[in-house]
């Protein structure tokens, strides 16, 4: 089909088997990586699914001639639709997106259904063309969708060029069904068993849509397990808030993002930890921590920072918070966590209170603002001052100079 082209012939079987070659290359590649790669395994084998479809459907389309023309015709054209169809659910799986699996059963559902009548006259081989291309396009523009609009999808930077090429293969592909469907029309003769260049150009684009595919998905795959692992490395490992660095990075981050940003932060410490630990071992005192954290976390906001500070001490970066909300969110933790009760594995339950200290940083434009540190020290004489008080407490650092506390 390439007969002016310089060196070795280029032909169409060649081109087919080396297409069905590879995908099964590539399959056998993603199984292997979904072995090493627990969390992303599910939306890895459907990918490897895809590409063995892939490969049988190449393959069968390689062998027509040499194998029975029923098998040869159903199966491709099966197979071929199946591929687009387990792309999609793959990528679905690996975003954590909805899997549209009823769409996906259709659309393969009537692509096998409408190649049949061709099997009794191969006159009707319009209708499976129409209807195949109409399926495979549906489904590669089903992807476009959800590599633009899926919200993770959308922070990855292979989301645009996988959405790119499958809106290309959906438009060529719908050229190819509105094209068989005008023959069809016009009455045209269909011949099935012809092999016409654009069947074999567009056979061929979809071999490089499937490299394409497969290339990006990995490079997916690597930048979300990446991003697993960061953000497993800024959790705390007992009760899932932010570490004392990553909380620490966060708040720079944020407070260089927003300079007129205003803010409070609270420090946390439960009282008389010790005698939890004493009294009931060290096991009781890290349940008595993650419900803690959980205290805080459901007392904070959306848009607060919460990080575990050191052992049983707890640090929030009120966003927004002038010192009055700081202070009113310090005494409805404390009486929050004085009403709760910690669950003890032996069906014990054991109640504890905690003191808070409050200060507030002012934007850092302000004359006389004060920088994170500073603040988070305030917090913290603050915090040593309710403790002083008797515990049970939050205290504020008035003004930034003098300290004032209350008895929650
Ligand atoms: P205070 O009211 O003055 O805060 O008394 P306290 O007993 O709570 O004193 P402090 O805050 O100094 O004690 C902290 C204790 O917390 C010391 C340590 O044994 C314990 N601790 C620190 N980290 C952990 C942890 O991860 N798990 C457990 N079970 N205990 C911890
Ligand atoms: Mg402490
Ligand atoms: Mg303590």
């Amino acid at each position: 089909m390439f007969p002016d082209l310089p060196g070795p012939p280029l032909d169409t079987r060649t081109l087919l088997f080396a297409t069905a070659m590879v995908s099964f290359v590539m399959a056998a590649f993603t199984a292997s990586v979904a072995r090493s790669m627990p969390e992303q395994a599910r939306g890895l084998r459907l990918w490897t699914l895809a590409n063995s479809a892939a490969g049988v459907a190449f393959l069968l389309y390689f062998l027509r001639g040499h194998i029975p023309f029923g098998l040869s015709f159903v199966g491709a054209n099966v197979a071929v639709t199946a591929v687009p169809a387990l792309f999609l659910h793959a990528q679905a799986r690996l975003l954590g997106a909805t899997p549209r699996r009823r769409l996906s059963r259709w659309a393969v559902g009537l692509a096998a259904l409408s190649v049949l009548p061709a099997l009794i006259d191969p006159h009707l081989g319009w209708l499976g063309a129409v209807v195949v291309s109409s399926a495979i396009a549906t489904l590669a523009a089903a992807i476009a969708h959800l590599m633009w609009t899926d919200p993770q999808a959308r922070t990855l930077a292979s989301s645009r060029f996988v959405g790119l090429a499958a809106a290309f293969a959906a438009a060529a592909v719908a050229w190819r069904a509105g094209s068989s469907a005008w023959r069809a029309v016009q009455g045209m003769s269909f011949d099935i068993h012809a092999t016409a260049p654009a069947h074999t150009i567009s056979l061929l684009l979809g071999g490089l849509f499937l490299v394409a595919a497969s290339v990006s998905f990995m490079s997916t795959v690597h930048e979300l397990s990446r991003r697993a692992i960061s953000e497993r490395a800024r959790r705390d490992g007992l009760t899932g808030v932010l570490t004392r660095t990553a909380f620490y990075d966060e708040a720079r981050q944020r407070l260089a993002a927003q300079p007129d940003l205003r803010y409070a932060v609270a420090m946390i410490d439960v009282d008389h930890f010790k005698r939890i630990n004493d009294g009931h071992g060290h096991a009781a005192g890290d349940q008595a921590i993650v419900h803690l954290a959980r205290e805080v976390s459901t007392n904070a906001r959306v848009g607060d920072l919460v990080g575990r500070y050191g052992g049983e001490e707890f640090i929030v970066l009120l966003d927004g918070a002038d010192l009055g909300a700081a202070h009113r969110f310090g005494q409805r933790l404390v009486e929050s966590v004085r009403q709760s009760a910690v669950r003890l594995p032996n069906g014990l339950s054991l109640s504890c209170t905690v003191s808070a200290g409050v200060a507030e940083g002012l934007p850092a434009r302000a004359a006389g603002s004060l920088d994170l540190e500073q603040t988070i020290a305030l917090a913290d004489a603050a915090l040593y001052v309710a403790k002083a008080q008797g515990r049970d407490r939050v205290s504020s650092a008035l003004d930034n100079n003098g300290l004032h506390s209350a008895s929650a």
